[in-house]
């Protein structure tokens, strides 16, 4: 193979037949890169991915987002762009505003932020005012690190306190939401987290909002594709504005998006650019816009629904081995196995799920008494493995694994046998 000092380009030749030896042939000079791209192919081909924030995006949403549209710079919106030629990008970005209006049944669409993190920046730069009060859920009970943790921009920039689950159902405790913002009187209460396994009921959010006068945003990232897919009822009828990734359940690109009433469409697209980001990604916008198009087929929502039987089968093959859950169990697309009366930590079987080939993360729970780094939680989601076929016959059997994994974490060799099962497990299932 000739040796290349520039990246090749891609021709429409290239373009064309981008198997495995094209795909090759790019990176004819670069052979360091290639084989790491390939050992991260194999890898996720060799394990199970339950990472309940990743999930497999389909080939046209690969190629929209690797496009040349990766070229274009168009800060700015549709028809009121800084640059010029961009005829083109901005029906791009309108076909991807109105395709996300449509799946969502939302007013206004922005589908420029490079993340959900920012879109949530985006949302309280836009409606509120630097250290207003938010209410929102607890990190070690299931929210995000910005809905307010000291961590982050959110604790640091604004007041925030925090709603928790109750001590027995581990259900959202509505009462002490109500409880606090009539003592705290936030500007807007959010709801939506990243490890909570149960339906959240956006009309009771309304209401408290309602009750006190605040804003109420509800950050749909985990859960997008369930709500478009009307697995989870959507909380469009009831927020003021709604945040969200594109490539958790949703199963499109990486990137955020905001949905909102038109009487603050103005103020999130100013907050989005120019206050946070410069220039869009458009190939990302591309993709976004095959992505809901994507997501309002039928087979989206058959999907939907197997992701939430799979977590289900798999919740319930947890539980019949003895591993406690978050609140005992789940109505979406992810669990939370609770080990706080484990002498081992969240992080060493996160670890030994690893070596027996079952990808995971580690995670704070109710109760913490560890680290985050060490935590009393792991969790796991079933979008990625669903997107590759598995079936609720196969997730009762990892169950089962994953049972034995935690009974003997140390036990490497025992490790080694389970790792021989799930790498059948992961070759029979489609591949990347
Ligand atoms: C994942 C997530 C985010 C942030 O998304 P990034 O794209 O990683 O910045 C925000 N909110 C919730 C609830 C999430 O789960």
């Amino acid at each position: 193979m000739a040796m290349q000092t520039r990246p090749a380009r891609r021709t429409s030749e290239t373009d064309d037949a981008l198997g495995p030896k094209a795909r090759a042939g790019l990176f004819a000079g670069d052979r360091e890169l290639w084989s790491l791209l390939q050992r991260d192919r194999r890898r996720h081909n060799q394990t199970l991915n339950f990472i309940a924030s990743e999930n497999y995006a389909s080939p046209a949403v690969l190629e929209a987002l690797a496009s040349h549209l990766n070229v274009k710079y168009a800060e700015g919106y549709p028809r009121a762009r800084y640059y010029q030629g961009v005829e083109v990008v901005d029906d791009i970005e309108t076909l991807a505003i109105e395709r996300a209006k449509q799946l969502f049944g939302a007013e206004h669409a922005n589908v420029q932020p490079h993340s959900g993190s920012t879109a949530n920046m985006a949302a309280y730069y836009a409606l509120l005012s630097l250290g207003d009060t938010i209410l929102g859920m607890d990190l070690s009970h299931g929210g995000h690190l910005t809905h307010g943790s000291s961590a982050s921009f959110s604790g640091q920039q604004f007041q925030f306190v925090s709603y928790h689950v109750t001590p027995g159902d581990e259900t959202i405790d509505y009462d002490e939401v109500a409880q606090m913002a009539k003592e705290h009187r936030p500007k807007m209460i959010v709801a939506g987290a990243s490890a909570y396994p149960r339906t959240i009921d956006f009309a009771r959010f309304r209401e408290i909002a309602d009750s006190v006068g605040a804003l109420f945003m509800a950050d749909i990232a985990h859960i997008a594709g369930l709500v478009a897919a009307g697995v989870h009822p959507s909380p469009l009828p009831h927020a003021d504005v709604v945040t969200t990734t594109t490539h958790k359940s949703l199963r499109g690109p990486r990137g955020g998006l905001i949905l909102c009433r038109a009487a603050h469409a103005r103020a999130i697209d100013r907050a989005v650019f120019p206050m946070l980001q410069g220039g869009p990604i458009l190939g990302a916008v591309a993709a976004r816009a095959v992505c809901f198009r994507e997501a309002m087929q039928p087979d989206f929502k058959a999907y939907s629904e197997q992701v939430v039987k799979n977590a289900r089968a798999l919740a319930e093959g947890l539980v019949r081995g003895g591993l406690p859950l978050l609140s005992g169990g789940t109505d979406n697309h992810l669990l939370v196995v609770k080990l706080l009366d484990r002498e081992y930590t969240g992080a060493q079987l996160a670890t030994a799920l690893e070596r027996a080939g079952i990808i995971t993360s580690k995670s704070t729970v109710p109760g913490e008494t560890r680290s985050p780094r060490q935590t009393s939680g792991v969790r796991f989601g079933t979008p990625a493995m669903t997107t590759r076929g598995a079936t609720v016959e196969q997730m009762r059997r990892v169950a089962e694994l994953i049972v034995a994994v935690a009974e003997a974490p140390d036990n490497d060799a025992h490790l080694e046998e389970v790792r021989a099962e799930v790498r059948g497990i992961a070759e029979s299932l489609e591949q990347i």
